[in-house]
């Protein structure tokens, strides 16, 4: 039966595909299609995990005979008979072949599939103690995982992102259709690896519009929905389900007309993009002759070919803590930062790079395990500069890497979330110590632009300050609307008050260009404003000449800028600013 499921539109386009559950903690296994002739191999490999972890029980079992009921509780024995019972289940194994030979899913991303089919049967069991075994089949399943990691063959290349429209899927219901995600959660560098997978869109449960987690699935250019509630509660693994990254709906089990309608909106998109392609080299200049900068906002040195295809004049945002998640613990040191920048450097052709110094904290863990529970406000805590400026050494760290880099290219740096003037003192003098590092070492090093984000409104307020210190000033609105409105940007129940057109919100934004305008210091803006296609004028009138947005919204952007005459902007901007509700006098 048809039914829908709605959430927020946080990535656009239509995705068509069977759905892939999956718990948030299952989402840093590998997810690959297998060639066919690998799935004896693969089935072997979870075989003989299984077999290990059977051994390692009976091994435990052995040992526990031999101690008294002080030492070894008669419940763990029991326990330890459950496990094995559970390892030994035929629908286990059995359901793991089926998603290797029948789907060709590599070994992890079967076992983790069958588990979530299993547990879901735990979950719908009357009797209490029954459902209380869905914990030991987890850990069951995590130490087989665990074993496979340690003799896992290397990883084969990722599929590339299968874009099928809906006639392909029409006429061939092979295995080799498009697969979408759905999860209750995932954090931003669960997303990272899903940028290497072969899924074609995501729902997630949880999420507000501009969490990293909606970023990210953004910067990937697939179409993603987030805050759908119970979605992952409502749909069963193997559904056939649509995506509507535009209206932030999810269609589950469609009837043949919507899959055609659906296929038809596919279609579509894909004739819009292949005209967008066409202004990949056309000079973004404003009717009245403005140069307009677009630049491009990465998360990993991989993404630089994708800024350079879509025809961006530079990176305007590298979010570097990508580069520190999900390492339990190992942060990069300075070679492997240095090595990374240098190689989104290069990748870049001579084109500038920024890049912003760790912004770890808030919805951005560093991985799953340190999430920041502890704090009842994490994103007020100790978040982006502030957790550089707690730990001297990383930060040092980081700015060494940084300061090396820029010996091969332009580099520009940018530091996140300032808001007092003795942590800008602070900082640039430890910017001034690691140069000074590197000269103690003879290590080269080159020239950096340094500027800051305006994420704050107290930065806001004081931009004359900031501009003493810095060459440039980059508005991160996510933030900026986060910290105005008192709206957590992740939480998407008061999704609804998050609003980039309060009008304090272009109060402060428009102030800010204005004081860099009178300076003559570069501004731009870097949060999620820059690269939506509504605000592209409104941002031109208010004084904006320079956006930094995700690689997929460039062109659009650009074919904004084509129509817009900006000098016949500005006070159809002001209007709008001044107005009560800017967000009905922009629709007017
Ligand atoms: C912002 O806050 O607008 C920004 C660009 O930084 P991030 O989204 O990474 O917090
Ligand atoms: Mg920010």
């Amino acid at each position: 039966m048809t039914f829908s499921v709605h959430g927020l539109a946080v990535a656009r386009g239509i995705a068509i595909g069977r759905a892939v559950l999956m718990a948030s903690s299952r989402a840093d296994v590998a997810h690959y299609f297998i060639e066919p002739a690998k799935i004896e191999s693969e089935i072997e490999r979870v075989r003989d995990g299984r077999n290990a972890v059977v051994d390692e029980l009976h091994r435990l079992q052995h040992t526990i005979s031999m101690m008294g009921p002080k030492e070894a509780p008669h419940e763990l024995s029991a326990l330890l008979d459950v496990h094995l019972m559970l390892l030994q289940d035929e629908e286990l194994i059995g359901g793991v072949k089926h998603w290797i030979s029948d789907r060709l899913y590599n070994a992890e991303w079967a076992l983790t599939t069958q588990l979530d089919v299993l547990s879901r049967q735990f979950d719908d069991m009357e009797d209490d103690y029954l459902r209380g075994r869905k914990a030991d089949l987890e850990q069951v399943a995590d130490r087989i995982l665990r074993y496979m990691k340690g003799v896992a063959l290397p990883v084969a290349p990722p599929a590339a992102s299968r874009r099928k429209t809906q006639q392909d899927l029409l006429l061939d219901d092979s295995i080799d259709v498009p697969l979408v995600m759905i999860a209750h959660d995932l954090s931003p560098a669960d997303m990272l690896q899903f940028k290497q997978s072969v899924f074609a869109g995501f729902v997630t449960d949880v999420g507000g519009r501009n969490s990293h987690t909606a970023i990210v699935a953004r910067s990937m250019d697939i179409p993603a929905v987030v805050g759908a509630r119970s979605a992952s509660q409502l749909v069963r693994q193997d559904d056939w389900v649509i995506i509507d990254g535009d209206a932030g709906v999810m269609i589950v089990d469609p009837s043949p007309i919507i899959l055609a309608e659906y296929g038809f909106k596919q279609r579509q998109a894909e004739l819009e993009r292949g005209r967008l392609s066409r202004l990949r080299h056309t000079p973004a200049l404003t009717l009245d002759g403005q140069k307009i900068e677009l630049l491009a906002n990465i998360e990993l040195p991989e993404d630089a070919p994708g800024a350079m295809e879509a025809g961006a004049a530079g990176v305007g945002l590298f979010r570097s803590e990508f580069l520190f998640m999900g390492r339990r613990g190992h942060l990069p040191n300075e070679e492997e930062q240095f090595q990374a920048y240098k190689r989104a450097v290069e990748g870049m052709q001579g084109l500038p790079v920024t890049i912003r110094t760790v912004d770890v904290g808030a919805d951005k863990p560093l991985d799953d395990t340190r999430r920041d529970e502890a704090h009842l406000n994490p994103a007020l805590g100790l978040r982006a500069i502030r957790w550089s400026l707690a730990d001297p050494a990383m930060f040092l760290t980081q700015l060494r890497a940084i300061l090396r880099a820029a010996a091969h290219g332009k580099v520009n740096m940018l530091i996140p979330m300032l808001a007092h003037g003795s942590e800008i003192r602070h900082t640039l003098s430890l910017i001034d110590f690691a140069r000074a590092e590197l000269d103690n070492r003879g290590t080269p090093y080159g020239p950096v632009s340094l500027g800051a984000m305006i994420e704050i409104p107290a930065a806001a307020l004081t931009v004359k300050i900031f501009l003493k210190y810095f060459d440039f000033l980059s508005i991160g609105t996510n933030d900026l609307i986060q910290y105005t409105l008192a709206i957590d940007r992740a939480d998407e129940s008061v999704a609804h008050l998050y609003d980039p057109l309060h009008p304090a919100v272009l109060r402060l934004v428009a102030e800010t260009i204005a004081e860099c305008d009178v300076q003559g210091k570069p501004v731009s803006v870097c949060g999620e404003m820059a690269g939506d296609t509504t605000l592209t004028r409104l941002l031109l009138g208010l004084g904006l000449r320079s956006f930094s947005m995700h690689p997929a919204q460039i062109l659009a952007v650009k074919q904004e800028v084509l129509r817009s005459d900006a000098s016949r902007l500005t006070p159809w901007a002001q209007a709008i600013m001044d107005s009560e509700d800017p967000a009905a006098a922009l629709e007017a």
